[in-house]
């Protein structure tokens, strides 16, 4: 139960490039409490003065810090503070390490109000085209460990895909996909969504590969939705998973 003392945790989704998409309830929150939780000060003060609102007390919250600022910032709601918890970008929470600050809350009877807002993920699965009705959210690939059986994974998976990916390494996850999930595999790219430079690849996975691989250069944020398996490759996705040793444990076939 959340004590009667306590302050709430607001979730404060914010845009993902165009400030337009900011909501009138997001801006009321955060005009109107005293803390904000963010991961880079300078953006969220950048934010705050484009939306002429009053200095507010920052506390920088992110990967790197994150197990010491949660104890902090449950106790000041405890202390019966409101705290609004933001993003550089986007939902808080999805892909960042809003997770572990709502996790907390939640664990030490805080109660968390979460305001709908913009986020990649949703932006970009509705841009795509792809099927909607079942959606499977991928975010990172992991960089090394454990890379090669995240993909594996996903043969059988027949649910629309979502990856998060960033300009380094875009055309290494393209690649590795449609080599394992199949040149042929519809797919579409969003890049910069809502931003100047907008761009939404609807094709394969191979040709999105060609494409990409043969720019110059590559800039800016990336969204990756990939077509879920057929049912004829749910078949060959069974067999390539009792051919990689590293996917024994997870078959439970
Ligand atoms: N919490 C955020 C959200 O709700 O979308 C995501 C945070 S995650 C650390 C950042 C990643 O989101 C980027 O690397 C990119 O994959 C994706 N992203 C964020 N803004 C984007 C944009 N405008 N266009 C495409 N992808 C974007």
């Amino acid at each position: 139960m959340n004590g009667a003392h306590n302050g709430v945790l607001y979730v404060v989704p914010t845009p993902i490039g165009n400030l337009e998409d900011i909501t009138l309830r997001a801006l009321r929150v955060l005009r109107e409490t005293p803390v904000i939780a963010c991961e880079d000060t300078r953006v969220t003060s950048g934010l705050l003065r484009h939306f002429e609102i009053p200095h507010k007390r920052l506390i920088s919250y992110f990967a790197g810090n994150e197990a010491a600022r949660v104890a902090q910032i449950v106790a000041i709601i405890l202390s019966g503070e409101d705290v609004a918890l933001v993003s550089d970008a986007g939902t808080p929470g999805i892909s960042d390490p809003g997770t572990r600050l709502i996790a907390a809350a939640i664990e030490a009877g805080i109660r968390v109000v979460p305001l709908p807002g913009p986020t990649a993920l949703a932006t970009a699965v509705t841009a795509s085209g792809l099927p909607t009705d079942a959606v499977a959210f991928e975010g990172f690939l992991p960089h090394k460990k454990g890379r090669r059986t995240a993909i594996a994974k996903l043969v059988a998976e027949e649910r629309t895909i979502v990856f998060y990916e960033s300009p380094h390494r875009i055309v290494k996850t393209l690649r590795e996909l449609a080599d394992v999930l199949g040149e042929d595999r519809p797919a579409a790219i969003c890049r910069e969504l809502t931003k100047l430079y907008e761009e939404i690849n609807r094709s394969t996975l191979g040709a999105l590969h060609a494409d990409y691989s043969g720019r110059a250069a590559i800039k800016g944020e990336f969204v990756l939705v990939v077509r879920g398996a057929a049912k004829a490759e749910k078949k060959r996705g069974d067999k390539y998973s009792r051919s990689e040793p590293e996917e024994d444990a997870d078959d439970g076939e």
